[in-house]
């Protein structure tokens, strides 16, 4: 059964998005195992995404549509779900996948309501059986994973970044625009301001490597000691959230159930006792390091690597050890 994927490729200050690149690639996958058909891109942005759009093709776009005009430039819910559903309702595909980022988890229940479509959110594996998808997403605050059908065509799947691999072979897509049927005054609401945390690094969400402290810390002054870390392996620093609560970092560091979910392919957690609600933002990370000093908390239950240790010995002497190796 040959099968059309369309994917909504974000773009975020001038490039694409790896999630998005990751939703792409599992896409071509997915084409290979429903049996052919091809693979749309959808790219909505400012200018110059138009000059991006080709280099889709080798990441598994077939095709892409661009929407581009300067007011696009930052997303807006109303508008980039309205140009989505534009390209769906042309191509008429079967599945319809879109990066679980900040901005996707707000346009892909959009885009499904607008469509009629069941969602399945936060995917984190997809396979074909007898012809048809089946997509597994984490239930119960992770502690389960449900396998699914969605019985709608099409079915709207929403992908946890970090879950599947962008993959970057050889390929060219056809690139051609996305009529934009609609001004900005047609929209119900405008986006006046968006306030982005000037971090330097990646996003939580999106992060690679991530390096979360607990309450084990004991004072805001001792993140030093996992910035420090997180410097030296090239991290995100992330915060359960008794340390948030406690005002010692923002809310916008939370990992947990209330905070970020989170896959990086490493997460080291530092003085966390490992709650079922902050396993339930990080427990599909690829590698778990646990660094805690009593040998029964229950993060060490979800840690490929535990460390039974008082964190301020072992964390100094663990970025000693990288600083070494990187023959600093
Ligand atoms: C509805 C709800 C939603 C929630 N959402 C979230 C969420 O999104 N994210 C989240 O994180 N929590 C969440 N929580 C809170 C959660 O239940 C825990 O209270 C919280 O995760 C505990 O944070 P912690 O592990 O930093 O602190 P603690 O549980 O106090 O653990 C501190 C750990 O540090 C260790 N430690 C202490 N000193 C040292 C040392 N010197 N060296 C090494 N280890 C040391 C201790 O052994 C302990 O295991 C939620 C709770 C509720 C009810």
């Amino acid at each position: 059964m040959a099968s059309k994927i369309v994917v909504f490729a974000e773009v975020r200050d001038g490039r694409f998005k790896k999630a998005a690149l990751e939703c792409l690639s599992e896409a071509r996958k997915l084409k290979g195992e429903l049996g052919g058909g091809d693979v749309t891109a959808v790219v909505v942005g400012g200018a110059q995404v138009s000059s991006l759009a080709p280099s889709l093709g080798a990441y598994g776009a077939d095709r892409v549509l661009v929407a581009s005009a300067d007011w696009l430039e930052r997303y807006d819910g109303e508008a980039y779900s309205k140009l989505v559903v534009a390209a769906v309702s042309a191509e008429k595909p079967d599945v319809v996948l879109i990066a679980a980022s900040l901005d996707g988890k707000d346009l892909a229940p959009r885009v499904a309501a607008l469509l009629g479509a069941g969602l399945a959110a936060d995917v984190t594996a997809a396979k074909v059986e007898g012809g048809k998808l089946q997509i597994t997403r984490p239930v119960y605050a992770g502690k389960a994973y449900a396998t699914l059908e969605v019985k709608t065509t099409p079915q709207v799947i929403s992908v946890r970044p970090n879950a599947f691999p962008a993959e970057q072979k050889t390929g060219t897509a056809q690139v051609s625009p996305l009529a934009i049927s609609f001004k900005p005054e047609d929209l119900p609401s405008k986006v006046l301001e968006v306030k982005a945390a000037k971090t330097g690094k990646a996003d939580l969400t999106e992060a690679e490597r991530i390096v979360s402290g607990g309450r084990g810390l004991k004072g805001p002054e001792n993140f030093k000691i996992i910035e420090e870390l997180a410097e030296e392996i090239g991290a995100t620093v992330g915060a359960s959230r008794a340390v948030v609560d406690s005002g010692w970092r923002p809310h916008s560091d939370q990992v947990g159930q209330t905070g970020k979910t989170v896959s990086p392919n490493l997460y080291v957690a530092v003085g966390v006792s490992g709650a079922i609600q902050h396993l339930a933002g990080m427990s599909t990370s690829k590698c778990i390091v646990a660094i805690n000093k009593d040998k029964d908390a229950p993060i060490f239950k979800v840690a490929d690597y535990g460390i039974v240790g008082d964190l301020f010995e072992v964390v100094p002497r663990m970025t000693a050890e990288v600083r070494k190796l990187k023959g600093k």
